[in-house]
């Protein structure tokens, strides 16, 4: 029987997770994991409590900001680091699996907060066809690990 390391599993549990969302164009999966085991998770979407873009703005889409991204939605490694500081639990030191590379304002975040290491699916730039994702550029210019998850996922279909 096949082994998976954690890695495959936390990543696959990210793009999960991503199915979760309610916003309508991206869907994004995070998980935040130390030491082998998970701290946090979560998926792009605007507060709890607040909107469900899918169900209040189901043929025209929820309002953009200037980017074309969802303009209510807090971004997947947002709700997942946010989440774990209202619980008290430290994430200096955690790593982020995430199935889109970080934008570069959760970037400043991730950087701020003391995670050590990004891991990430999908590439934005890639599928923007820009050059590069400034996110990442910055992380690593500031010392954080980054690397591209780039193993095929068994039950699970790449998306962005
Ligand atoms: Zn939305
Ligand atoms: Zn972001």
């Amino acid at each position: 029987m096949l082994r998976p390391d954690f890695d495959d599993i936390y990543m696959e549990l990210a793009v999960n997770l991503a199915k979760r969302s309610h916003c309508i164009k991206r869907h994004v999966g995070a998980v935040l994991a130390k030491d082998t085991r998970i701290i946090s998770i979560g998926y792009n979407g605007p507060p709890a409590g607040t909107h469900n873009c899918d169900e209040e703005w189901a043929d025209v889409g929820c309002p953009r900001d200037s980017k074309g991204g969802c303009s209510l939605a807090l971004h997947a490694e947002q709700n997942a680091i946010l989440y774990a500081v209202k619980n008290k639990t430290s994430v200096d030191g955690a790593t982020l699996y995430i199935t889109l590379s970080p934008c570069l304002a959760c970037s400043r975040i991730i950087y701020s907060m003391g995670i050590r290491k990004v891991i990430y699916l999908n590439s934005y730039a890639e599928h923007k066809g820009i050059a590069s994702d400034e996110g990442v550029d910055f992380l690593r210019k500031f010392g954080v690990e980054v690397e591209r998850f780039n193993k095929l996922l068994t039950n699970v279909t790449h998306m962005i």
